[in-house]
Parts: C-alpha cells; structure tokens; sequence
C-alpha cells in the first residue's frame, strides 16, 4: 500500500502547449499497468487542444460547470459526477465553461508510453459553438 498524501507535488500550470486559458494539474498519479491520471482544473473558457488517447480517456467531474466536444459532435455540457468516456483516437476536447470553473479527473492508459497525443488548439469560435 502507498498513500500519497495531498499536496504530494506541488500544482503545475497547464502548458501552452497544450491548453488554453488557466489551466492548473494536480496530483498526477501512475499504475503499473501503464494506468495513468491527474486532477484538471480549469479557469472559466480554459480548455484543452483538440486531443486524442490511444486507449480512450475517462472523465469524472468533480465540481463546476464544463464542456465536452467530439470531432463532429454537439458540444456537451458537465456537470458534478458526470463520467465521460472517449473512444480510443477519437478526437476530442474538453474544458470549463465560458463563465464557469471545472475540474475532473482523467484516467487514461498508455499505449507504448503514450497517453495522450496532442493537436491544434480549440479555437475561440469553436469553443463557443
Ligand atoms: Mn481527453
């Protein structure tokens, strides 16, 4: 058994890479079976890149108001205790909303060391529907 304690790392900002807006990650934790997560908190409007996940991705919201967008989709709004699950490589964003903090922890797999493979940033005009 191994506990790590809350604060175990200190907060990391998003990169700008990789996100848009303030974006802040937590407690990044790790299984030996490639298992791999972290807590995402996102300022009103921050948001990921688009993105894919080799093996899918799950979301579990735990508080504010968010979106969720699949290429081709409707953008989704989320709530506390939603689950959202993607597809492996399927193309995807997700984020708070425009007025609205969120955060959720993501679950992912590795595949061959990679979890997550990122592309160009959700654009303003997508974002807001
Ligand atoms: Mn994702």
């Amino acid at each position: 058994m191994d506990i790590k304690r809350a604060g175990f790392e200190p907060s990391k900002a998003g990169p700008g890479d990789y996100f848009t807006g303030r974006v802040r990650l937590d407690a990044p934790f790790s299984g030996s079976g490639g298992l791999s997560g972290v807590t995402v908190t996102f300022e009103p409007g921050a948001r990921t890149a688009w993105h894919t996940h080799p093996l899918g991705q799950t979301l579990l919201v735990l508080t504010g108001c968010g979106r969720v967008q699949r290429e081709n989709g409707a953008i989704e709004e989320i709530r506390p205790g939603d689950i959202v699950w993607f597809e492996p490589n399927e193309r995807h964003w997700h984020g708070a909303s425009p007025d609205c903090a969120m955060t959720h922890l993501a679950i992912a797999e590795k595949k061959d060391g990679v979890a997550v493979t990122w592309l160009e940033p959700v654009s303003d005009q997508d974002y807001l529907g």
